[in-house]
């Protein structure tokens, strides 16, 4: 029986509630027949630890995790800390240290859920955004001089360098290529910066000739945005830098009915290290600690992380049983305009996986 070590990080707020859920899941799955268990080992870094230790996690804490197969995260924000350093201290610290620089974010309208786009059907958005996860705009590179006084000057430099944005760009050709449309659109602003989008734009031509059979295009990412509203079919893989595939997804998440249900994965395609998944949604202090956060964002990640781990069958399985729960609106939670509870949906999916 194989055993995958987990390091379970629920963070801040909501986090707190819908990571012991995904584990309450991933356990389910393991003791329904499955020829794996589970070994969980949980981290209370985040806010309270910032609050006890002056640090989010401690700085041995990437050694702690190191060897783990995957790491589960919950979120990371507190409003009484300043976000850059609940970001950088924690979330960030951990997809840096361990490069996990491909971050995945699939995104489809589930079963039952009532997304905005009116004119679009549940099967014309399905896609899948590639998000460079170590440098561009968020590389942590600028500066700040002159502080306090009226010529003070602050700076973000945006980093690309070839041998990130070809990792990124071959990443997202393969996996376009594994999906059954092999079709790649690469975001980009070259008609305005003219360095490194440039450099990126050139990079995809290259990267495109050891993938004949992906069939890809180049949209600027102010369009993109259009597209997403007004074509959805006409997308399927897309690849961005940073900032650029930050907003890009959050708006995918939006289009697809609630930022409750959108999982992310921060890849690190040659498994140096462990890579982490996580709902896409923040700490959301307004409803924690009241048994109201939806649960399905973490389970999506949970079946990412599955899929990470090997486990395709299991993986199927759980999206299977999510895609049951979100097409009943008596398991809705508030986000989706209905009255469920973390725990009604958690024992829900469970059941569903004990009864397949
Ligand atoms: P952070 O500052 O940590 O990014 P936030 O509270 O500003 O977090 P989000 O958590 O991303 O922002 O979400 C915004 C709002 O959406 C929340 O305040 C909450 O009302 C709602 N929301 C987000 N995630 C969920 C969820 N899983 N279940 C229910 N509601 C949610």
């Amino acid at each position: 029986m194989k055993t995958y070590k987990i390091a379970c990080i629920p963070g801040d707020g909501i986090g707190k509630e819908v990571i012991p859920a995904g584990q309450e899941v991933l356990q389910a799955l393991a003791a329904g027949g499955s020829d794996f268990r589970f070994e969980f080992t949980s981290f209370g870094w985040g806010g309270d630890w910032y609050r006890a230790h002056g640090k989010m996690m401690p700085d041995d804490g990437l050694e702690a995790i190191r060897g783990m197969d995957a790491i589960l995260f919950g979120s990371a924000g507190d409003p009484h800390i300043p976000d850059h350093i609940t970001l950088w201290g924690l979330r960030l610290k951990i997809c840096q240290g361990f490069d996990q620089y491909a971050n995945v974010r699939p995104t489809r309208i589930l079963p039952g859920i009532d997304a905005p786009l009116k004119r679009c059907g549940p099967r014309d958005l399905d896609w899948v955004i590639v998000r460079e996860n170590s440098e561009g705009e968020y590389a942590g590179v600028g500066g700040r001089a002159h502080q306090g006084h009226p010529i003070e000057v602050a700076t973000d430099v945006s980093i690309l360098t070839r041998a990130g944005v070809e990792r990124i760009m071959r990443f997202a050709f393969r996996l376009a290529q594994s999906r059954p449309r092999k079709q790649l659109t690469v975001v980009t602003k070259s008609n305005a910066q003219r360095h490194g989008m440039v450099m990126w734009d050139e990079v995809a031509v290259a990267v495109s000739k050891e993938f004949p059979d992906v069939r890809w295009d180049k949209e600027l990412v102010d369009a993109c945005t259009a597209r997403m509203v007004n074509r959805p079919a006409s997308l399927d893989t897309l690849v961005a830098t940073n900032l650029h595939a930050d907003i890009l997804s959050d708006l995918a998440a939006a289009l697809a009915g609630s930022l409750g249900i959108a999982p992310t994965g921060n890849i690190d395609p040659e498994r140096r290290y462990p890579s982490m998944f996580e709902p896409i949604h923040g700490s959301a202090f307004d409803i924690m600690g009241k048994g109201l956060a939806n649960p399905v964002g973490t389970f999506w990640s949970c079946v990412m992380l599955l899929e990470h781990l090997g486990e395709p069958q299991a993986a199927a399985r759980l999206m299977a049983a999510i895609e049951e729960i979100t097409a009943d609106p008596k398991l809705h939670t508030g986000d989706l305009g209905g009255q469920a509870r973390t725990a009604d949906v958690t024992a829900a999916v469970i059941s569903r996986l004990n009864n397949r």
